[in-house]
């Protein structure tokens, strides 16, 4: 337990992405100040932030001159080299734990929480050595995904292998090693639930929702998932009890599989506020950012409560952006900017949210009318 902190005081957030950017919106709706850690002016939470530092997340003076003007630090970025996260946990409180971006930082790490927590994830193994393909062959069988432990996203640092041969060039290529080799799980489809956990020792979590990929970028959510609601309880409670045994304060994202046989694998966890919670900015009362920001304040938090069904759409790369003028003059689309100057290819941009009354979520039919513009297109 620990007091709020009042109005006016000032939250720390390493990283000027657009997750921070919609996270200092969030605070200073609640009265505080932000102050970013970014590499450059133009970020895009540099520009919704009342002040910022500039410097690399491993420089120790610029993680020292950040900390001196903050009173509690959190992240919207996870990968902190370790010194830079002791640094910072000897200055301020940071939350969450560098423990646990420890943990997330590092698919080892993760699956050993995992396997501790007894959370039920796709068979795995680590591969050190190119002979460890044969165990992969004997345990995991084929096909199965190389993945480095650190440093991935949006499906980078993967490949989905299908044969011994296969398997030798992706770890020749992939780096660094150690890799996790994983069993390819036969997925019904991928949903995520967002949970909070505040200093003050209050909780609560999101609906689940579906999550649709493109190139291995997120795509679209559907706020809820089309699943049966004692699914969604299980996916709901998996996530508490991610939260509980890291010790959570902040937000965590976390991702699962559903599989044919209707039972949940968790894939990745994200302490953080995370794409595919960026429906309940405008369908939930208080949204991921808001509840993130609460609960690293000490400020009560609840579920997050689903006044409306959603879809969300993210905006990546120079063609979505080219539809910009016509996504602001669509009524119904609501339109989230991340502040990005360039549209490079497969760089989230922003996003849109299209709401529904609350249990009128369209099938596929009605969503991709509801895109409009945006809607899918032939050859793409
Ligand atoms: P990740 O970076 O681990 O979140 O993986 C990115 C995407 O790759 C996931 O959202 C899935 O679509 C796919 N993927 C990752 N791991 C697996 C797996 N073990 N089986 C099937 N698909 C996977």
């Amino acid at each position: 337990m620990s007091t709020a902190l009042p109005p006016g005081s000032v939250i720390g957030i390493v990283g000027g992405g657009q997750l921070g950017r919609m996270s200092a919106v969030a605070a200073a709706r609640l009265g505080y100040r932000v102050h970013v850690l970014a590499q450059s002016e133009d970020e895009p939470a540099v520009q919704t932030a009342g002040s910022f530092t500039l410097g690399a997340f491993d420089d120790q003076a610029a993680l020292h001159r950040f900390a001196e003007q903050v009173d509690v630090i959190t992240f919207e970025f996870e990968n902190i080299p370790a010194e830079g996260l002791d640094l910072l946990s000897s200055l301020k409180p940071v939350r969450p734990s560098g423990e646990i971006l420890r943990i997330s930082q590092d698919r080892l790490a993760e699956k050993a929480f995992m396997a501790g927590a007894d959370i039920p994830v796709a068979p795995w193994l680590a591969v050190t050595s190119a002979d460890d393909v044969t165990l992969s062959e004997e345990r995991l069988s084929w096909p199965v995904i190389l993945k480095t432990t650190r440093l991935g996203y949006d499906g980078k640092g993967q490949r989905r292998v299908h044969d011994r041969e296969g398997f030798l060039a992706a770890f020749e290529e992939l780096r660094p090693h150690p890799l996790v080799a994983e069993a390819v799980v036969d997925f019904e489809r991928e949903i995520s639930v967002m949970v909070v956990r505040s200093a003050d020792g209050s909780s609560g979590c999101s609906d689940p929702v579906e999550n649709r990929h493109r190139d291995g970028i997120l795509d679209i959510t559907l706020a809820p998932a089309p699943i049966d609601p004692e699914l969604a309880c299980k996916a709901r409670a998996l996530a508490l009890r991610i939260a509980e045994r890291l010790d959570l304060t902040g937000i965590l994202g976390v991702e699962m599989f559903v599989t044919r046989d209707g039972d949940l694998l968790i894939n990745e966890i994200a302490p953080r506020p995370h794409n595919s919670g960026h429906w309940t900015m405008d369908a939930c009362g208080m949204d991921q950012f808001e509840a993130h920001i609460r609960a690293v304040a000490g400020l009560p938090v609840t579920d997050l409560m689903r006044h409306s069904d959603a879809v969300m759409k993210n905006l990546v790369g120079p063609d979505d952006m080219a539809l910009w003028p016509e996504i602001i003059a669509s009524p119904g689309m609501i339109p989230h900017h991340y502040g990005k100057t360039e549209a490079r290819p497969g760089r989230k941009m922003g996003h849109v949210n299209i709401l529904f009354p609350r249990g009128a979520l369209p099938g596929e039919f009605g969503v991709q009318d509801a895109l409009g513009c945006l809607a899918e297109r032939p050859g793409m």
